[in-house]
């Protein structure tokens, strides 16, 4: 950690930690946390090393172990702080104090100094890389930092807050001039966060290609995108900004979607990762987004990122669509938009997924030769014809996405923020909302230990 890490706060975690004010009931109270550790080696717009803490589990103080507490001050035993950093050890994770001020600001005190410099050096000298502490205050601010030497506390400014609402706190100025339409709709604040999230777009097809330039015009700063195919012809009846003449030039969709963004100078810094979401070159900027749209056609990619949110706690927020024409006279059209944050069921769990063709998939992309013999053999169900596909249905998905979105942040549609799935039916004209239940065991969205684990190795747990 060579700079100052910024934190990803989970919704339970942080209800959890609003818990402790109804708990303490007007005098202070504390609890443990562990955070997992997201290492970028080069961020995508400023390329410089970055490090997120994201929050893993939570642990109040008992009663029992309780010296003393007032409005004031609180004290407890510290045998479970000793417990907490054998586990922080063990697991690679950073262990965290979080207390309250009931009656004061979210500000640490100079008792807070002396009590925490005090634990720092403990924990230090235990060998894990920090000691967080997160105060929070009777209104529900929270206020953190972490101490990686014995005497020195470095505050922590941004704290992206992941669950249906999303937040974060910590961002400067003031939305470009360019927003006044939108600020009055929003309002200033709503337009500061919307220009403050750091956007990935994963898939540069045709949701892809209609979903970025509506982040450009919502204000927002920096994106990045995921892909690596090159334009085609058929490709020209909805991928937004392509040209006939990109089709002879052979672009790739990513330069096609940049050469959109820069010619509207707006503002945006678009990176490009040439690599399809999932592969290892694509790890670093996943890690460094504050959101993350799955724009990608494919299973493979679906299955990664789905496992991704979990380990992660970064919203991704997922469209698919699936057309067919059933008769002469009749088409099945739907647009389905989930959102895969703490507290909702995964896309395993919803059965959006074709697990069978995500394996084949990656299979594809590790060892083609492999595929095409088992594909020869029949072992594999391959690829059928192309799906149809009419700019009109995948740019309404898109906006169907970015609404949910915008719904997170601006509470638009009510405080509960993004739904867990939407799904439309253009050839019926209404939108159904599935009740979707997690499996008890489902890794990716209901067990405890990999909700905001973060780096593993291997990488998500996982061999995909
Ligand atoms: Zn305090
Ligand atoms: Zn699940």
């Amino acid at each position: 950690m060579t700079r100052a890490p910024d934190i990803i706060l989970l919704d339970p975690h942080e209800k959890s930690i609003r818990s402790l004010l109804s708990h303490g009931a007007g005098s202070e109270r504390s609890a443990y946390m562990l955070f997992g550790v997201a290492e970028i080696e080069k961020d995508p717009w400023t390329q410089a090393q970055r490090t997120r803490l994201v929050s893993h589990q939570f642990k109040a103080v008992d009663d029992d172990e309780l010296v003393s507490a007032s409005g004031r001050h609180v004290t407890w035993q510290t045998d479970g702080f000793m417990h907490l950093l054998t586990t922080a050890k063990t697991e690679g994770l950073v262990p965290a104090l979080v207390h309250t001020h009931p009656v004061g600001e979210a500000r640490f005190s100079e008792q807070d100094d002396r009590n925490e410099a005090e634990l720092a050096r403990t924990a230090l000298l235990k060998g894990v890389p920090g000691l967080i502490s997160v105060v929070m205050a009777g209104n529900g601010d929270l206020a953190a930092r972490i101490w990686t030497q014995k005497d020195r506390a470095v505050d922590i400014g941004r704290i992206l807050h992941s669950g249906p609402r999303l937040r974060i706190s910590g961002l400067q100025g003031a939305p470009e001039p360019f927003l006044d339409r939108q600020i009055r709709l929003f309002g200033e604040q709503a337009s500061l966060q919307i220009s403050g999230f750091r956007c990935g777009v994963a898939g540069g097809g045709a949701t892809g290609s209609a979903l970025l330039p509506m982040l450009l015009r919502l204000g927002v700063k920096e994106a990045v995108q995921f892909d690596r195919d090159i334009v085609d012809e058929t490709n020209l009846n909805r991928l937004h900004g392509a040209r006939r003449s990109d089709v002879e030039a052979e672009m790739p969709k990513t330069a096609i979607h940049s050469r959109t963004v820069s010619e509207a100078e707006l503002g945006m810094t678009l990176a490009t990762i040439e690599a399809w979401a999932g592969e290892p070159a694509t790890w670093d900027a996943l890690k460094a987004c504050d959101v993350i749209f799955c724009c990608t056609d494919d299973h493979a990619g679906r299955m990664f990122l789905n496992r991704f949110a979990r380990f992660y706690g970064i919203p991704v927020i997922d469209v698919g669509l699936a057309m067919q024409r059933r008769s002469d006279t009749a088409c099945d059209l739907f647009a389905r938009v989930s959102t895969l944050v703490p507290g909702h069921p995964c896309l395993l769990c919803g059965g959006y997924i074709d697990a069978r063709r995500a394996r084949e998939e990656a299979l594809k992309r590790a060892d083609p030769a492999g595929y095409e013999k088992l594909r020869a053999e029949a072992y594999v169900l391959g690829e059928g014809n192309p799906s149809p596909a009419v700019v009109t249905f995948t740019t309404e998905a898109s906006a169907m996405a970015v609404n949910e979105w915008l719904a997170g942040i601006a509470g638009f549609a009510g405080q509960g923020g993004m739904l867990p799935t939407r799904m439309r039916r253009f050839h019926a004209r209404d939108e159904r909302r599935p009740l979707v239940v997690s499996r008890g065991d489902c890794s990716c969205c209901a067990l405890p230990e990999t909700l905001g684990r973060a780096d593993m190795k291997p990488f998500l747990d996982s061999v995909i």
